[in-house]
């Protein structure tokens, strides 16, 4: 396949690996399914699913980039970079995802204590049911069991009500810090990208000191067409990455069937004036057809 403006790249989706409910190999079958030509797996500050993702693109006949999405604390609110195109065997990389994977699990629990003050108990366990990778139990686990046990209709609402800043289930972190994650990225051959924009509560100043300290660090990308954002952010942060003369990408976030809004691959082309991240990352590309 030729990598253009208009390839059908997603790179930006979730397995099992982390807070995803499909294996790699099943989300690259729905990727392929759904048209995507460029896939990246990027599960929450792991890459452990990475060759099992890979091996299924390229048997699909699909190209494929590494990726992961690195939790980071800026200025108070947790941040997402993505990093795409890294060398998964290197060593600071893998060392800084395993320090910032550590701590969920003391973390989940003060989040089960914190629910059952509010009247829901069980919920470690509960939401460990739903846990593919043990170092990785995150609140969408825990957001899976209060669907199930009817506490709430879906998870939207368990996050509004229980599980985002002032609410019972929630319990405050310390993330990887923003320049540590860059260089990470960075210094194994990738590109560091920041992760649906709009999503974050940000004065604009604050915004403003995100994108400069990113690129100072060394980011280089920003995404535009995300599941999170709506059409007129899609404008807004395309008018961003011009500004910044960052690269844009495009991925769903895709989760689960049923779950996430977005389905893997159907989100708008990228608007001709930006450069895709995957043209500035053409060397790094894992190709199905040489
Ligand atoms: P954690 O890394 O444990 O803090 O969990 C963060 C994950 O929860 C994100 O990657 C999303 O999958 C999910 N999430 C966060 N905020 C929301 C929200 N408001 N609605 C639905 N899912 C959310
Ligand atoms: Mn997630
Ligand atoms: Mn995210
Ligand atoms: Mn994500």
């Amino acid at each position: 396949m030729p990598l253009n403006q208009l390839t059908n790249a997603d790179l930006h989706s979730h397995s099992s690996v982390s807070d995803g409910t499909l294996a790699p190999e099943d989300i690259a079958a729905r990727a392929q399914a759904q048209g995507v030509e460029l896939w990246s797996l990027t599960d929450h500050d792991e890459i452990g699913g990475q060759q099992r993702a890979r091996d299924a693109a390229l048997a699909l006949g699909m190209d494929y980039l590494t990726g992961t999405e690195i939790s980071v604390s800026f200025a108070g609110e947790t941040v997402h970079i993505v990093g795409l195109g890294f060398d998964e065997d290197d060593a600071a990389l893998r060392a800084g995802l395993a320090a910032t994977r550590s701590g969920r699990l003391e973390r989940a629990q003060r989040m089960a204590d914190g629910l059952a003050q509010a009247g829901i108990p069980g919920a470690f366990e509960g939401a460990i049911k739903y846990v593919g990778n043990p170092d990785l139990i995150s609140r969408t686990h825990f957001a899976r069991f209060l669907v199930e046990s009817g506490a709430c209709a879906d998870t939207y609402e368990v996050f509004r009500r229980f599980l985002t800043e002032g609410k019972p289930g929630y319990v405050a972190h310390a993330w990887a810090r923003l320049g540590d994650a860059v260089r990470w990225i960075t210094q194994a051959g990738g590109v560091a990208v920041i992760a649906h924009p709009a999503r974050y509560k940000f004065s604009p100043s604050a915004e403003y000191a995100l994108f400069t300290e990113f690129i100072a660090h060394g980011g280089r990308g920003v995404e535009v067409m995300t599941g999170s954002h709506s059409t007129a952010e899609q404008v807004r942060y395309g008018d961003t990455a011009l500004e910044f003369g960052l690269l844009a990408s495009r991925g769903s976030d895709f989760h689960s069937p049923g779950e996430s809004r977005t389905e893997l691959g159907s989100l708008p082309d990228l608007p001709g004036a930006l450069t895709p991240v995957w043209q500035a990352l053409a060397h790094r590309v894992h190709r199905a057809t040489a």
